[in-house]
């Protein structure tokens, strides 16, 4: 599956918010098993006002949304890439995730130790991105002599690795992040082969005081301001308010998010992000027995998107029987679909798009 791993110095929230998340995965978790990986890895569902749209619609007995996993990587401090705080365990373990959701203090409070002495969410994030840096420049410079003999041979992906990795070199040596590399599309693949972290898309996650949870404050607003010259995106959550309603009974919720000026858990806000993060959509099935959503990476074709069901149904794809959310929610179900032309036979070339409704046939 597709991770999302929780970064930031330490004593930000990090572990507050990654409880929230597992905890509130787990009070949902009537109709799905959560499961707790490892103590650092847990899975959440992605929430969908649409799912529950569906199966009303359709009857459906079960509700399962799709899930996202959550990795909480800690021990990032100044000097990681040096081998300090728990450095390379830290490193090995970002490597590995998709995306970063980078924690952010953007909360005052004096009794909680601020690592640098001060809150200042620009200066850490320069700090967080520093390190990842030099750990990215210190990995390519380690594989550029091997490299450089290789491509000297008549090995074409090391050539083309080797360029990758000289337009890489000179960005980050400039203090510069390695998703700045220029390239085209069909360089991509090797590219992310490189595993560099500072070409992982962020979201940058504003932890601010309870008081500040509905509007932010001055220092979420840096960060924002900060994600935009980036083209990150960020979202602002006080994890102390979100770690409370994670462990409330559902009937109490409403009235404590009114009381605190929010529409929904904050928590949404960070899935959902994280999710779009990924370049992630989501297509549904729906039948009597359940309503479900399912993930895909965007621009994913039909047979392929089938195989996230099961193998079977990729091997074996003949067509998708598709109806667009849309269409499916406003004609009241497949019949009213079908009836309004709305139903549609898609072949082995079709790109499914976020929201489709799906039935797959396949022969076995
Ligand atoms: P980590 O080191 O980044 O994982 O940080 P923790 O989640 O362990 O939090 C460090 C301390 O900050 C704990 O004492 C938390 O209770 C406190 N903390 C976390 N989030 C908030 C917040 O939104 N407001 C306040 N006042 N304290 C917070």
């Amino acid at each position: 599956g597709f991770k999302c791993g929780i970064v930031g110095l330490p004593n930000v929230g990090k572990s507050t918010l990654f409880n929230a998340l597992t905890q509130t995965a787990a009070a949902q978790a009537a109709n799905y098993p959560f499961c707790t990986i490892e103590p650092n890895v847990g899975e959440v569902a992605v929430p969908d006002p649409r799912l529950d749209d569906l199966a009303k619609i359709a009857a459906s007995k079960e509700i399962i949304p799709t899930r996202l996993t959550f990795v909480d990587i800690a021990g990032l401090v100044r000097g990681a890439s040096k081998g300090e705080g728990l450095g390379n365990q830290f490193l090995a373990n970002i490597r590995e995730v998709d995306a970063i959701a980078h924690v952010v203090r953007c909360f005052t409070d004096g009794d909680v130790t601020h690592v640098e002495g001060k809150v200042d969410p620009k200066a850490d994030i320069e700090t967080i991105e520093t390190e990842l840096m030099l750990a990215d420049l210190d990995s390519l410079e380690k594989r550029l002599f091997a490299l450089e003999k290789k491509a000297k041979g008549a090995d074409k992906e090391a050539k083309e690795m080797l360029d990758l990795v000289q337009r890489a070199l000179p960005l980050l040596r400039e203090g510069k992040p390695a998703r700045l590399v220029s390239r085209k599309p069909e360089e991509e693949k090797l590219f992310q082969t490189l595993g560099l972290m500072t070409a992982k898309p962020v979201l940058y996650v504003c932890n601010v005081d309870e008081a500040d949870a509905d509007k932010g404050n001055a220092y979420s607003e840096a960060v924002i301001a900060q994600a935009k010259t980036e083209g990150a995106r960020a979202v602002v959550v006080s994890a102390k308010i979100e770690s409370e309603i994670a462990v409330m009974p559902l009937d109490d919720q409403a009235d404590f998010l009114e009381a605190v000026g929010l529409a929904e858990p904050g928590l949404n806000r960070v899935i959902r992000a994280g999710y779009e993060l990924l370049g992630l959509i989501t297509y549904f099935t729906v039948g009597p027995k359940e309503a479900r959503a399912w993930t895909i990476e965007k621009g994913t074709r039909a047979p392929a998107a089938a195989g996230v069901i099961h193998t079977d149904f990729e091997k074996g794809f003949i067509r998708a029987e598709t109806i667009a959310f849309a269409d499916y929610t406003a004609l009241k179900g497949e019949s009213g679909a079908k009836e309004a032309g709305k139903f549609r036979l898609e072949g082995k070339e079709y790109v499914v798009q976020d929201g489709d409704v799906l039935h797959f046939r396949f022969a076995n």
